[in-house]
């Protein structure tokens, strides 16, 4: 994260913690940050978070329901939530700045997706999340996994979740609703 803010000329302070969701494989050092980050999460994972009681995992003090905007340091990154898939709470990064989202768990490099869906909970939303992911205008691709995502958009996702297509177009709702 150092090399990365010194080759962008920005401080390397953190201010902001997102949880992309709650399962710990993702969020289970969020406590390293200590009280000094604000952190923003889906309402959902808020409430698993409180049942899970890990010390780890420290509760959001941000929330939302459908969408968020967070604007920090001049840059805007819009959080939705459309419904479940691999989690109840997973939801959709979205740095238009960037021409880029982020999206955790669904997209898979050189998985295949049927063989266990990924362990997800809503096999019905996961099978549809692609679509919705297809529906944001971006370039590039971030997941959970190291490999990056930078080629044929429609393909990858479509290869990954062995959809057929065509895809539904759904508007990527995108507001400024207030925190909760
Ligand atoms: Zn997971």
């Amino acid at each position: 994260m150092d090399e990365i803010a010194a080759a962008n000329g920005v401080t390397n302070r953190v201010t902001h913690l997102v949880y992309s969701y709650h399962h710990a494989d993702h969020v289970g050092a969020a406590s390293l940050f200590g009280g000094d980050v604000a952190r923003i999460g889906h309402e959902e994972t808020k409430r698993l978070l409180e049942r899970d009681g890990d010390p780890a995992r420290p509760l959001p003090e941000v929330t939302f329901a459908d969408t968020y905007t967070l604007e920090v340091g001049g840059e805007r990154v819009e959080l939705a939530w459309h419904g479940p898939n691999h989690s109840p709470d997973n939801i959709y990064i979205h740095f238009p700045g960037h021409d880029t989202l982020m999206f955790i768990d669904v997209v898979n490099a050189s998985w295949v997706p049927i063989y266990n869906v990924n362990l997800s909970e809503d096999v019905i939303g996961y099978m549809g999340a692609p679509a919705i992911a297809l529906s944001c205008p971006w370039t590039h691709f971030m997941r959970w996994d190291r490999n990056t995502a930078e080629r044929g958009r429609e393909r990858i996702l479509r290869e990954r979740t062995c959809w057929p297509g065509p895809y539904p177009c759904k508007a990527y709702g995108v507001s400024d609703r207030s925190a909760s």
